[in-house]
This record gives C-alpha cells, sequence and structure tokens, in this order.
C-alpha cells in the first residue's frame, strides 16, 4: 500500500519501498567455456534499477546482453555474485521459488514473437494470465485493454501469420505485461523491424512501461531509440558502464 504525503503542497503518492532497487545486480560473474579458452563474459557487473526506470543496454554484438538479460530475469545462475528482486536475494531460492518470481514479477520481450502461432493474438495474451490462475473472462478483459492500448483492437483474432512484424512484436509485448510484471525485460524487441516500424513498436513500449511504472531494460543496436530511455549503460570488460 503506497502512503501519500505533502511535498511542497503537492500530494504525491509515496511508495514504502522506493529506496529498494527493483532490480540489484551485485558483483556478477557469468564465464563461458569454449574448449581450452575461459570467455569471461561478465566480471562483477553491478546495475541497480528502481521502480519505473527504463535503462537502454547498448553494447556490440557478443558484449554480453544476452547473458545480462537471462540472469537478470533469473533464467540463468551467475557463476558468483546475486540478483536482488525488490531486494530479495534469489541465488540461494529453490528452482520453483525463482520460477515463481520470473511468472509473477518478469516480463520478457525478444527479437523474435515467440508467439504460438495456432492461437490467436488474443489467445496469445489470455494464456500466460489463465495459467497464473486467472478466469478466462479476466483474462480476457485484461487482454482486450492491453491490445487496444498498443493500437491492436481490430486484430484480436488474427493469428500471428496473420500480423504484419511490428503487430507481432506488440502482441508479443501486449503477452509480456500480461501478468502485470514489475520489470520488463527486451532483448533487441526491434531487431527485426524495419526503422520506421522499429520507431512505432518502441514508442509503444515506452508509452506502456511509462503508464505503468514497470522498471525495464532494453538491449538495442539503436542510439536514437536509446536516447528515449532513463538511462542508458553498456558493457565494458564485463562491467556495465554508465554512459553520458
Ligand atoms: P550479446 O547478447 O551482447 O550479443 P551474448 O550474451 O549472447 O552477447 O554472448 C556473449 C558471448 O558469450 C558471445 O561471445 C557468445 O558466443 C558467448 N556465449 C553465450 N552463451 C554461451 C554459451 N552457452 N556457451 C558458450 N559461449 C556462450
Amino acid at each position: 500500500m503506497s502512503d501519500t504525503v505533502m511535498a511542497d503542497g503537492i500530494e504525491v503518492a509515496q511508495e514504502p519501498d522506493a529506496e529498494i532497487p527493483i532490480l540489484f545486480l551485485h558483483g556478477v560473474e557469468r564465464t563461458y567455456r569454449q574448449g581450452d579458452e575461459a570467455l569471461h563474459i561478465l566480471n562483477g557487473a553491478e546495475l541497480a534499477i528502481w521502480p519505473g526506470q527504463s535503462v537502454a543496454l547498448v553494447a556490440p554484438s557478443g558484449a554480453g546482453k544476452s547473458t545480462l538479460l537471462h540472469i537478470a530475469g533469473l533464467l540463468e545462475h551467475p557463476d558468483h555474485g546475486d540478483v536482488f528482486i525488490d531486494g530479495r536475494a534469489t541465488a540461494i531460492l529453490p528452482d520453483a521459488e525463482r520460477t515463481r518470481i520470473r511468472r509473477n514479477e518478469i516480463g520478457f520481450v525478444y527479437q523474435s514473437h515467440h508467439l504460438l502461432p495456432e492461437f490467436t493474438a488474443l489467445e496469445n495474451v489470455l494464456l500466460p494470465q489463465m495459467i497464473a490462475g486467472l478466469t478466462r473472462s479476466e483474462a480476457k478483459k485484461r487482454a482486450v485493454e492491453l491490445l487496444s492500448y498498443l493500437g491492436l483492437s481490430d486484430r484480436l483474432t488474427h493469428r500471428p501469420a496473420e500480423l504484419s512484424g511490428g503487430e507481432q512484436q506488440r502482441v508479443a509485448i501486449a503477452r509480456a505485461v500480461a501478468n502485470a510484471p514489475r520489470i520488463l525485460l527486451a532483448d533487441e524487441p526491434t531487431g527485426n523491424l524495419d526503422l520506421h516500424t522499429a520507431d512505432h513498436v518502441f514508442a509503444a513500449l515506452t508509452q506502456l512501461v511509462r503508464a505503468s511504472g514497470l522498471a525495464t531494460i532494453i538491449a538495442t543496436h539503436n542510439m536514437e531509440l536509446a536516447s528515449r530511455m532513463d538511462r542508458r549503460v553498456t558493457l565494458r570488460e564485463g562491467l556495465v558502464v554508465e554512459l553520458e
């Protein structure tokens, strides 16, 4: 529950835990072995993100963006270090609890949409909510709201193959936030789109992020898109480095 405080005569909602980052990567290390060679991809990376903050992760291919996002999203374990979600250490948690946190708190968008081809746009957004325990009618209400918000109200019954690339990605974004996560991780979500469509999808994504107070990391190669986020970071020698 939020407290309400008066600041200079203006009433503002104050989140009790706003001092705590919603996502905190602490001393994260990840090394891959290829034959005799050790690839030190993350070397003690630190990254803290607060609720409502949008962060662009801009780094060359192979720098470790996907690795960082997988670790942040509890899909992969770091070799050392930890990932704190809302102040809670996750490394020592059992897999079932990590999965529960991932399902409830974290949404993912990938470069390819990964929508289920035999289901409609509406069904693709409805299913994760029903898996999480909502009734079909509750899930449908939210799915219609989200898809309409993303400009897809006349595409609800289209299957992925009947949608354009930009529309497919907007459905994938709606699906990623269907269960109202608090963190959205996107790995080059506009990487497969032409510049104009990428711009449109990115605008929809950032508008949704702002409206919902999500914290988000978006890996992108596009500096122009990155410039519209709250912060820009890169990876240098396995560390997260703030840009500007
Ligand atoms: P990016 O997303 O920035 O392109 P990745 O995180 O996908 O980078 O990969 C970083 C580096 O780690 C790459 O050189 C990649 O080949 C290597 N890598 C990623 N995953 C594995 C793996 N499972 N085994 C071995 N090497 C890997």
